[in-house]
């Protein structure tokens, strides 16, 4: 087996050499707080900064350190609409109108993605975001025709502003043979995922959030109107609580827990391309997804040297050497160019699925969460974390929030995914098949 990797290859995310989670503060758990909000990743934080603004005191509660989720380590990649309720069969996008509910979620979602280009600009945060458009890469021509019909109400219900690329435009946005056609997306983008993440920390905390590092929560009780929360740095009395820990929900909430079904997505960065691969790959520096069940998604890096390429490599645990030499195969499949290129970054983090394919804001035992990303969270979650504070500070009603309806469970699931390596494996095995019959 050949050496795929760089000499300097490293285990941790790609995006962490410029901001890594860290606290140099490490400041008290306060006794009290209006709203004590538990977790410190995008949504997290884009609720304490609205909260902060409303006047209302916020601590905001850290397991481990702030950034330590899935929020420094994704593809950055960011859209207003186009996930909404993806399901791994493809099947939901075909009614060509879209339900009342469709639609709501569809407007709510490009206005979350409004949320985040807000928050970027007024706070100045330098995450290297762009609005470099965002290639839908069919798999197959029947998810291109799928596609067609969900394009039409992104354009209707949207800013996505879409079309159906032609062969020729395809061929020179995407240096592949691989994909039965492509969609291009003007309204979306990237962003530097920890950058973004650590200038959301700097406003939280210069406009008064307390964010406390290794503040685990243990336990929620009820105490009078208010709640305490047990964490593993002393207790605090909070009159409102929300929960946004997503994909790192654990045992503290067991009703959340068996409501959100953690998968690892796994990444890879290449080493530095040559020159000529570096222009040639994306000339234009979209962002790519796939249309496949199990999806794979990429981008250059925002230096414009490296690849980053994701997927799910698999549903069982893998360590980053494992999960690398998958992904690396996944890219050399689309890019024989790169087959003499190595791997420099292997990194992974935990995404939440739902069964509804939907995330969501509720309540539960008289909590709020904003919970369930289902792999893209950059703009959804910030937006949910933002939509949380507004609904506590307007006392506005679950329903002011087309995602504001609980979370579905399942009676067979209880919070530990059993079933997932064998879900994922049929879904990756379906995705082969498809292709194959596809070419035929
Ligand atoms: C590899 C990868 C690639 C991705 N790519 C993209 C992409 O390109 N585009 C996109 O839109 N989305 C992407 N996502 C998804 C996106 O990153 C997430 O949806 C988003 O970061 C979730 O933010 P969050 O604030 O809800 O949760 P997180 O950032 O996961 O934060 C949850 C926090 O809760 C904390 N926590 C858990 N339990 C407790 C407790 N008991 N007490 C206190 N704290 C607790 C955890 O430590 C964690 O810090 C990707 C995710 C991964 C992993």
């Amino acid at each position: 087996m050949p050496n795929i990797f760089s000499p300097d290859f490293s285990e941790t995310p790609y995006w962490w050499k410029d901001w890594r989670p860290h606290d140099d503060s490490l400041s008290d758990v306060p006794k009290e707080t209006d709203v004590a909000v538990i977790g410190a990743g995008y949504a997290g934080l884009s609720c304490a900064i609205e909260l902060r603004k409303a006047g209302l005191d916020v601590v905001v509660l850290e397991a481990e350190l702030p950034g330590s989720g899935a929020s420094t380590v994704s593809g950055g990649q960011t859209s207003g609409g186009a996930n909404v309720g993806k399901k791994p069969t493809g099947r939901k996008l075909d009614s060509a109108s879209g339900s009342g509910r469709e639609i709501a979620l569809l407007q709510e979602a490009s206005d979350g993605y409004r949320t985040f280009e807000r928050l970027v600009h007024d706070h100045k945060i330098d995450c290297h975001y762009q609005r470099s458009g965002r290639i839908v890469a069919a798999w197959t021509h029947e998810h291109l025709e799928q596609w067609k019909v969900k394009l039409d109400k992104l354009n209707r219900h949207t800013c996505t502003d879409g079309h159906v690329m032609s062969t020729p435009e395809l061929r020179a946005e995407l240096d592949t043979l691989i994909y039965a056609g492509g969609i291009l997306l003007k309204y979306a983008g990237q962003v530097h995922p920890s950058l973004y993440f650590a200038g959301l920390l700097t406003v939280a905390r210069s406009i008064g959030a307390a964010v406390c590092s290794r503040a685990a929560v243990a336990r929620i009780t009820r105490q009078g109107a208010a709640f305490l929360l047990a964490t593993s740095r002393g207790s605090i009395v909070a009159r409102r609580v929300v929960i946004t820990t997503n994909g790192y929900t654990g045992e503290f909430m067991p009703d959340l827990q068996r409501r959100v079904i953690p998968v690892t997505s796994h990444q890879i960065a290449t080493e530095e391309l040559p020159e000529d691969l570096r222009r040639s790959l994306i000339p234009n520096n979209r962002v790519v997804a796939e249309t496949k069940r199990i999806s794979n998604y990429y981008r250059m890096s925002p230096d414009g040297k490296r690849m980053l390429f994701g997927g799910r490599a698999r549903f069982f645990r893998l360590n980053p050497r494992e999960s690398a030499a998958i992904l690396r195969a996944q890219l050399v499949a689309r890019f024989p160019q790169l087959r003499d290129v190595k791997i420099a970054y292997s990194w992974g983090g935990l995404v939440a699925l739902t069964f509804d394919f939907l995330p969501h804001i509720n309540r539960t035992e008289g909590v709020y969460y904003a919970l369930g990303c289902n792999g893209s969270g950059v703009t959804m979650m910030t937006h949910l974390g933002h939509k949380t504070a507004r609904i506590l500070i307007e006392d506005a009603g679950l329903e002011t929030s087309a995602y504001g309806v609980p979370l579905p469970s399942n009676r067979l699931y209880r919070g530990k995914p059993w079933f997932m390596p064998a879900v994922g494996t049929y879904y990756q095995v379906r995705d082969v098949i498809d292709k194959a019959k596809d070419r035929a």
